[in-house]
């Protein structure tokens, strides 16, 4: 599978000098299957340029759009998706299930008059909508798995397993323990100690490529507590006990210029050296393709 990120950053766009190399869009993610079926993780402000590209590509657009929540910075984008007013194209938008409310009146929410000219009801292409639960699912032709995320709202996890490979999505979530731990040389780590740290691990285990929230260093986290994030300490230390093979940081914090990225991603992969296993870490950045 190829994947290639058009959106790296969390909260909100910050473009400018300073995130030019990391990129300043919110959260979208391609990933496309051998078999060319089309996977897009979260319509954040990255989904504009993705449009763009698809619409150059020509023919018929069709792809599944997995929201991991709704929250601005993972779905503003939308109202600019191009191929998404072309008749003809078909999508359809997976997100939790919501118990208050469906998720096509949330996403149209966004594009009433007062905030947006055209309707998503008028958008021009073919959209359907399914609410998720924990669970497993096939779509595109994939096994998806989908597990909730320690979030401030409803918050999904993708596990996409095609092509013989393993693809883990899970950005906005906060760990349980306050305090990353290296895994144990002895042998069996006691770590993650949290259950709910404990099942996150075992949902990213074994992955080819982890993309996850790393938004925080650990000295910044004591002050974030709540806000539903992680640091790229936990984001290491969760990797190197699930045996990940490649992890992409992402979810960068607005206020990260390209040189704090690439100081965090310096500590990040002296962290996972210190613990051994070869776990490859790279940070996402706008425009990077992988192939997996
Ligand atoms: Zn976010
Ligand atoms: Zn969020």
């Amino acid at each position: 599978m190829q994947v290639r990120f058009w959106g790296t950053r969390g909260s909100i766009a910050v473009p400018g000098p300073t995130t030019v190399r990391f990129g300043g869009n919110t959260s979208c993610v391609e990933m496309r299957t051998a078999a060319g079926e089309l996977f897009i993780f979260d319509s954040g402000t990255g989904i504009r340029a993705l449009g763009q590209a698809l619409l150059a590509a020509g023919g018929p657009v069709r792809g599944h759009i997995l929201l991991s929540h709704t929250h601005w910075d993972h779905i503003q984008g939308f109202p600019f998706f191009a191929p998404a007013f072309v008749a003809g194209n078909e999508f359809t938008i997976y997100a939790g299930r919501d118990l208050d409310r469906d998720l096509e009146s949330v996403l149209a929410g966004q594009m009433e008059y007062t905030y947006f000219p055209v309707r998503l009801a008028d958008m021009g292409a073919t959209v359907h909508f399914r609410d998720l639960d924990e669970g497993e699912y096939a779509i595109g032709g994939a096994r998806v798995q989908v597990q909730y995320l320690n979030h401030t709202s409803l918050t999904m996890g993708y596990r996409v397993q095609a092509d013989d490979r393993v693809l883990v999505y899970a950005t906005d979530t906060e760990p349980h323990d306050r305090t990353p731990r290296p895994l144990d040389r002895r042998g069996q780590a006691l770590w993650p100690v949290h259950e709910g740290d404990r099942r996150f691990v075992e949902f990213i285990r074994g992955a080819d490529l982890l993309i996850t929230d790393a938004q925080y260093l650990a000295e910044e986290f004591p002050q974030k507590l709540g806000w539903g994030h992680s640091s790229v300490e936990h984001a290491v230390d969760f990797a190197v006990a699930a045996q990940v093979r490649r992890l992409a940081l992402f979810h960068h914090d607005p206020g990260r210029t390209d040189e704090g990225v690439a100081t965090l991603l310096a500590r990040a992969q002296a962290r996972a050296a210190r613990q051994g296993g070869g776990l490859e870490i790279l940070a996402a950045a706008e425009g990077l393709t992988l192939t997996i």
